[in-house]
């Protein structure tokens, strides 16, 4: 598929050095996007996790061990694999910042997307969401609720975009150029340690735009070509080494 440049990309630079681990992240992910709380968070056939906090570690035994922290949202790909191989369309690149959408009604649930995506940050919904009573009172009224039977995923919050797209038209501004920090995802919001930064990489005021240039910071599976919108920096080599999945003879 031939990868089109927008003008606008939408990027999130993780901080794997500042990442605690803490989680809080994957919980405001879910309650941002309607995501029901889980009987048995342990059984992955019954999870979604559209944010995922990995562990690394660095393989050696106390007292040299080290662990690091690696949130995966959906990578948002400049040539995603999901979108070619979805039969009914219902997965496309966003051309208003890149963003992999999902169509919940279009999707058939054959889950030839999520065979395709190499970050497994596709999710299928095996069960119809439930809510413990009252809970539901806390649902975003912004966000849809999926049925069992469609696949789900990070979105960088979306909803969040349109939102920050009508403040910047009620204001007199340009939608498509909106100042920084302006658009904010939720796993953002919520980090405690700061370890989340998110902007548009294209555009020189936003911080984003430097700090993908940091000469620490990688892209997971670079070397396959996904072209992810999601960049890490770390300053130890093995974490570098780990998350880019690099083999020995790739080491840069
Ligand atoms: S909220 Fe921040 S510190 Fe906590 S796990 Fe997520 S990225 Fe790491």
């Amino acid at each position: 598929m031939q990868q089109i440049e927008f003008d606008t990309k939408w990027t999130m630079v993780v901080d794997i050095d500042k990442c605690s681990g803490c989680g809080s992240c994957m919980v405001s992910c879910q309650a941002e996007n309607n995501i029901a709380p889980m009987e048995d968070g342990s059984n992955k056939l019954k999870t979604l996790t559209w944010m995922l906090v990995y562990e690394l570690n660095n393989g050696k035994e106390f007292p040299e061990r080290e662990s690091a922290y690696l949130p995966r949202p959906c990578m948002q790909c400049g040539n995603p694999a999901c979108v070619p191989v979805c039969p009914v369309v219902a997965t496309t690149k966003d051309e208003e910042g890149g963003i992999v959408s999902q169509i919940y009604p279009r999707c058939i649930g054959c889950r030839y997307c999520m065979a395709a995506c190499p970050y497994h940050a596709r999710y299928f919904g095996w069960f119809d969401p439930i809510w413990p009573e009252g809970m539901e009172k806390a649902l975003s009224p912004k966000t849809s609720t999926r049925p069992r039977g469609v696949v789900e995923k990070c979105n960088f919050c979306h909803t969040r975009l349109m939102d920050a797209r009508a403040r910047a038209r009620a204001e007199g501004m340009d939608p498509n150029k909106l100042p920084d920090g302006w658009y904010k995802p939720a796993c953002l919001e919520s980090c405690p340690t700061g370890a989340i930064s998110f902007g548009d990489s294209k555009n020189p005021e936003h911080k984003v735009h430097d700090l993908i240039k940091d000469k620490n910071a990688f892209r997971i599976l670079e070397s396959i070509g996904m072209d992810p919108q999601v960049y890490y920096i770390s300053r130890r080599d093995w974490v570098r080494e780990q998350s880019d999945n690099h083999l020995p003879k790739d080491k840069h």
